[in-house]
């Protein structure tokens, strides 16, 4: 090893480091080509160096783990809140949607109360013109039977069978069945072997024994004063309206029904909406915080 040699190995360490000036630069070049001792020397340093480089990449990558994992987490929150805004979004889009629907609905249906509602109107109708040709006497006369087929013609498209029963001779029946002497009533059609008179659409049919009932409660209505029970049946193919009316009366939807739905998407909307903007501040603070 002669002086040159140790100049090298001084300067080696800043040639790796690329630092020296180029004069050393070219020195050292010069030197380590005809030194195959000293190029030796300089492989093994640069080697060391790599295997160093190697390790510091490694150790970067170690301490770069936990924040791709925050990274990765950081991701998959904002993928989250993307969805939860676009279920919350279809959420008010279907919303709008079935509130529509539910309005057609509701408005469809208040045009068809308004229109059963003419049924209720018609049976006491039907009732007061009946019971106004009624007079005082207890027998039904042959003019008051023509006035009864008169009113029976006039709603001909709806009844069956108009009848007339003299309250006494049902006895217990009326103070059974109360609510008939209050209003047009509902009620299990009386036999008509015990009228007086019972029209249909043939005419005048008189007091036949032969009429069997329909025993249908909902198609037959009743109707009592002091002197006179009313009952008329109706045609079956009026039933379904009639039935339909007893329907709505009784166990229609309230209006709330019709809005179920539309109200449960509304609600899921605004449940989304608010987590979507705890996340969205959130996402935005995190942000804030890695740069
Ligand atoms: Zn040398």
């Amino acid at each position: 090893m002669n002086n040159k040699c140790h100049i090298v190995r001084d300067l080696l360490p800043s040639y790796i480091d690329d630092l020296c000036s180029n004069e050393s630069r070219q020195f050292i070049e010069e030197h380590v080509a005809s030194c195959h001792v000293c190029r030796d020397v300089l492989h093994t340093m640069e080697n060391d160096v790599e295997v160093s480089d190697g390790i510091e990449q490694k150790k970067r990558l170690e301490a770069k783990k936990p924040f791709k994992k925050v990274a990765a987490f950081f991701n998959a929150q904002r993928r989250l809140t993307k969805y939860i805004l676009i279920t919350a979004l279809i959420s008010l889009g279907l919303g709008i949607c079935f509130l529509a629907n539910s309005m057609v609905k509701q408005k469809e249906y208040k045009a068809e109360v308004t229109k059963l509602e003419m049924v209720e109107q018609e049976k006491a109708d039907i009732m007061e013109d009946v019971f106004h040709i009624l007079g005082s006497s207890n027998e039904v006369t042959k003019l008051e039977e023509e006035q009864l087929l008169e009113v029976f013609n006039k709603y001909k498209e709806k009844l069956h069978l108009l009848a007339i029963f003299p309250a006494a001779d049902l006895g217990d029946w009326v103070k059974e069945n109360p609510s008939v002497r209050k209003e047009p009533t509902t009620i299990f059609p009386i036999e008509y072997h015990k009228a007086v008179s019972v029209i249909g659409s043939e005419g005048i049919i008189g007091a036949n024994k032969q009429i069997i009932s329909s025993q249908y409660d909902l198609g037959t209505v009743v109707m009592a004063n002091s002197k006179w029970v009313i009952q008329y049946e109706y045609k079956s193919s009026y039933e379904k309206t009639v039935e339909r009316h007893h329907q709505f009366k009784y166990y229609g939807p309230s209006v709330w029904s019709f809005f179920q739905l539309p109200i449960l998407l509304f609600a899921i909307f605004s449940v989304l909406l608010i987590v979507w903007l705890i996340l969205k501040k959130h996402n935005n603070h995190i942000k804030d915080v890695m740069g």
